[in-house]
């Protein structure tokens, strides 16, 4: 298989100036005719240094019968192209500007790549990034070249009296035989991978939204006949997106008409074709009794990110694959931004972060470990990674952090007013912060430099792969009230990565005094007055100090704090300032008192993670360690009784690690993961608090009851906190709660449902039994319900698992065509330790055929999926030879470029997993 790289990238030999399209739709197959106006690229010319003409021009297209092909109206010879599995070369075009016509046959109805031009449940849709378009037409489809689309769609009235594509409808009429057409005009030149065509039975929900300039937009939202009930949340996120971005970015709609279309068989979770969304529908479909308060801030999420795009990702586009972050981290930030403007900065930072270690950092120390800007890929589909998502939002928000808001939207109105209608690079973003930084630093002469860092420097963010460690070490000095911080920051080899370099770390950390009380952070040579001018704003926690660590190594003096036998204690990364880890060792009273004190949310949450953390891996390994779960029981009473605390705060605070999590601290530990043991030592650990926390536990329940009516946003605190307090007294053994839990899952609430059938898990007990069958009964005929359901069978930890999970797969409700059923079940053996971990290997096996089988239909589903084995090299001896050995069987099996790809990445040997 061959590697496209990013040092090779030249620009396209062949500009294009307008795509316009006839695609006809029928019962069987499809035809599309595509007009495309070509001219020859002078830049590209001047980037050869060759003559003005006569190079070769390659039109992408997989899967595709061509039945005419012309230029300037007449048709080519045979020998004047030639054409090839995945394109056609045409020879010697002309050296002045010209029209290229083909027609081609294609398959929508057989599509189950779900790239491309496919049906969903009798709907005509697509899906064309990143490189889907060349499965309806032959096409250069680079995301380099924008052009003016026009689409004209005709298809059966009674089967598809929806037809949609981007842009404005211009026309629309009948034509004979029971057939019509619609037209739609793009006027925003826009790369392949933004279009967009649907086109079948749909119904609406139509409202207009005024924008800040005063013009009038409508907003349609198609759904499934019957779904028009559960359409009110998602418009309702969108109107709140459209206005947060004209609010604090000041970026307004710039269309007629934007549509949202919900499609049920869908490999990613949405797309933000221009004008013209597509989503998976589970991320559409939604009222708080049949989604979950956690999914109902999803879809606000990802409602938002997709409009978000129109400017970050639309009219700036990406100029190549490599920059994807560009717009993904970019947007990612943004929607970041917007749910914790909505609901919260503290607790949607700690789930944003939970999230960012369970699945980036994990990548980042694995065999697929890449970075934010990758040099080189096989299959571009395999980088809709969480490092180019998620880490590429904390590059982006690191920047937010040194520069402050105010210079970093100079950067962004810089950004937009150089990139507007074109498509750039992530050095162009940088570019722009790094110019308004400038300006801004140069403002503030007399000010302190301490904030200013290196851009060059900054962009190794971009370059290199692996989390970077800070390595912490402490001196204190009671008789003279100094602490001394000896820093050192490495980050750990990745492949193709042996040595790394520093990078610049923006390091928030403040001091918490004996008495909880917030202490300065004031530097040596510093008098107190400056020290304070230096605190950043009380969002932060309290008296924190941004300090930039860009060094290697770094010698740090923190002076004028009391003469007493013991230091303060130190409160690091406060909001997450970067992503990295940090290896210090600290005591367990250390922690326990940031757990009670510390005026940063993120870094009082983080301390009880390391206790938990603790506590669990002990139990892992047999010892559990007595006094450290009663101070952890202690702590956790005091938060639980703590009023000022919401419930959603406790909740999370009281939260387990995830198993990932847990994985990763066993190997800082210095152990090899065992995770069926750490998986049961959780559970253990939660029956061991839901005992010791009894009559508060109970209290609190009782407090939390009176708001489950609330509707989403409220209450959702409440229902999360009795969620976990459900989980604690089962795990307990507690017959009236496990009888609360049972009756959930009848209830009116889809949150509590779920939390009670989450509660009653792990137990092979009569009351989960029914409560898992009320629930299908009730839910049976909604597949996106239904998913959820799967999802929990395939991950129930007790009795013959295989054997569930092949009964599922032979479910007459179970989809293989559907990306979500298959996550659902597949995913969830993934995520059941014991199953999918067991000792004889059998659960490796059965994953690697099923992913062999997948492969044939979804590459991209099973791509995604054959990353379960990437970790294998970090288990015991007999485990990784097990998963090894089911890895070797899979690279045997005829498999897809994208599957092909990550597993030849997880068997290579120069991989540090
Ligand atoms: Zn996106």
């Amino acid at each position: 298989m061959s590697s496209v790289r990013l040092a090779d990238y030249r620009p396209a030999p062949y500009l294009l100036s307008r795509t316009d399209l006839t695609v006809r739709l029928y019962g069987d197959h499809a035809l599309v005719e595509a007009q495309l106006r070509f001219a020859p690229n002078p830049a590209a010319n001047e980037a050869d240094g060759a003559g003005a003409s006569g190079e070769p021009l390659w039109l992408a297209g997989i899967a595709l019968t061509l039945e005419s092909l012309q230029i300037d109206g007449l048709t080519l010879a045979s020998e004047a192209y030639a054409l090839e599995s995945e394109g056609l070369m045409i020879k010697a075009p002309p050296a002045a500007p010209f029209v290229l016509q083909s027609r081609v046959r294609i398959e929508p109805h057989s599509n189950t790549t779900l790239e491309g031009l496919y049906v969903s449940g009798g709907l005509f849709t697509t899906q064309c990034e990143a490189e889907g378009f060349r499965r309806i037409t032959f096409h250069p489809d680079r995301p380099d070249l924008l052009s003016r689309f026009r689409v004209r769609i005709e298809a059966e009235h009674s089967s598809c009296p929806v037809l949609l594509s981007n842009g404005n409808c211009i026309d629309s009429g009948p034509l004979d035989q029971g057939r019509h057409y619609a037209i739609w005009d793009d006027p925003f030149p826009k790369p392949s991978y933004l279009f967009a065509l649907v086109a079948g039975v749909l119904e609406e929900r139509r409202e207009l939204f005024t924008t800040a300039s005063g013009r009038s937009v409508q907003l349609r939202l198609h759904v499934e006949p019957g779904d028009l009930t559960y359409t009110e949340h998602a418009m309702a996120s969108l109107r709140r997106a459209m206005r947060w971005d004209e609010q604090r970015y000041g970026l307004e709609y710039d269309l007629d008409e934007y549509n949202i279309v919900a499609v049920r068989h869908f490999n990613m979770g949405a797309m933000e074709n221009k004008s013209l969304n597509i989503f998976n529908s589970k991320l559409v479909l939604a009222d708080h009794e049949i989604a979950t308060d956690e999914e109902l801030e999803r879809i606000e999420s990802v409602i938002a990110h997709e409009y978000f795009h129109n400017w970050t990702g639309n009219r700036i586009t990406c100029r190549d694959w490599f920059q994807l972050s560009l717009k993904e981290g970019l947007t990612v930030f943004r929607d970041q931004s917007f749910t914790s403007d909505l609901h919260g900065a503290a607790i949607n930072r700690i789930e944003n972060v939970s999230i960012l270690r369970n699945t980036q950092f994990r990548e980042d120390s694995g065999p697929t470990a890449h970075p934010v800007q990758p040099d080189a890929y096989q299959a571009i589909d395999n980088f809709y990674t969480t490092t180019i998502y998620e880490k590429g939002s904390e590059v982006i928000r690191m920047l937010h952090t040194l520069l402050g808001e105010e210079t970093f939207m100079r950067g962004m109105t810089l950004y937009v007013s150089r990139h507007d209608g074109s498509a750039a690079t992530c050095d162009d973003f940088v570019r722009a912060m790094e110019d308004a930084a400038t300006l801004a630093w140069d403002e503030a002469q007399e000010s302190s430099d301490s904030c200013r860092f290196d851009f060059a420097q900054f962009k190794r963010w971009y370059h290199q792969a692996g989390t970077p460690v800070l390595q912490i070490q402490r001196n204190w000095d009671g008789s003279c009230g100094e602490l001394e911080l000896h820093i050192r920051q490495h980050t750990p080899p990745t492949p193709g990565q042996p040595h790394k370099q520093a990078v610049v770390i923006p390091l928030v950390l403040g001091l918490v005094g004996q008495g909880g009380e917030p202490l300065p952070v004031q530097l040596e040579g510093e008098d107190p007055e400056t020290a304070q001018e230096q605190d950043l704003p009380p969002s932060w926690g309290r008296r924190s100090r941004l300090l930039v660590i860009d060094q290697p190594e770094v010698q740090l003096r923190l002076c004028g704090l009391p003469k007493q036998h013991h230091p303060p204690a130190l409160s690091l990364l406060r909001q997450f300032s970067a992503p990295i880890k940090l290896d210090l060792g600290r005591p367990v009273a250390e922690l326990v008192h940031l757990l009670a004190h510390d005026s940063d949310p993120l870094a009082r949450w983080d301390a009880g993670q390391l206790l938990l953390k603790r506590a669990v891996l002990a139990r892992s390994q047999g010892q559990h360690d007595a006094q450290l779960e009663e101070e952890l029981g202690d702590a956790f009473g005091r938060i639980l009784n703590d009023p000022s605390l919401s419930q959603a705060s406790k909740a999370l605070l009281l939260s387990l690690p995830g198993q990932p999590e847990l994985e990763d601290a066993a190997q800082q530990a210095g152990h090899k993961p065992d995770p069926p043991a750490l998986f049961a030592a959780a559970q253990s650990l939660r029956q061991r608090l839901g005992q010791a926390l009894a009559t508060t536990l109970l209290q609190q329940l009782e407090a939390c009851q009176t708001e489950w009516t609330q509707s989403w946003p409220h209450g959702q605190g409440d229902r999360r906190l009795s969620g976990l307090i459900w989980a604690w007294r089962s795990a307990a053994g507690d017959a009236a709660v496990i009888a609360q839990a049972r009756a959930a899952v009848d209830g009116a609430s889809m949150t509590l449902a779920r939390y009670g059938l989450a509660a009653l898990q792990h137990h092979d007990r009569p009351e989960r039994q029914a409560a898992s069958e009320a629930f299908y009964a009730r839910w049976q005929h909604r597949p996106v319900i239904l998913d959820s359901w799967f999802a929990l069978e395939a991950s129930a930890p007790f009795g013959d698992g295989l054997a569930r999970v092949q009964r599922l797969l032979e479910h007459p409700r179970y989809d293989p065509n559907a990306p979500n059923s298959v996550r659902a079940v597949l995913g969830g053996l993934a995520g059941n330790a014991p199953v999918f971990h067991a000792a004889d290997g059998n659960g490796y096996r059965f994953m690697a055929r099923q992913i062999a089988d997948l492969d044939g239909r979804n590459p991209i589903t099973a791509s995604r999926l054959a990353k379960v084995f990437s970790r294998w090299r970090s288990y015991g001896t007999e485990r990784a030879a097990q998963m090894h050995s089911a890895l070797s069987t899979l690279a045997q099996a005829e498999l897809s470029a994208n599957t092909g790809e990550v597993v030849q990445q997880c068997l290579a040997e120069d991989n540090h997993g």
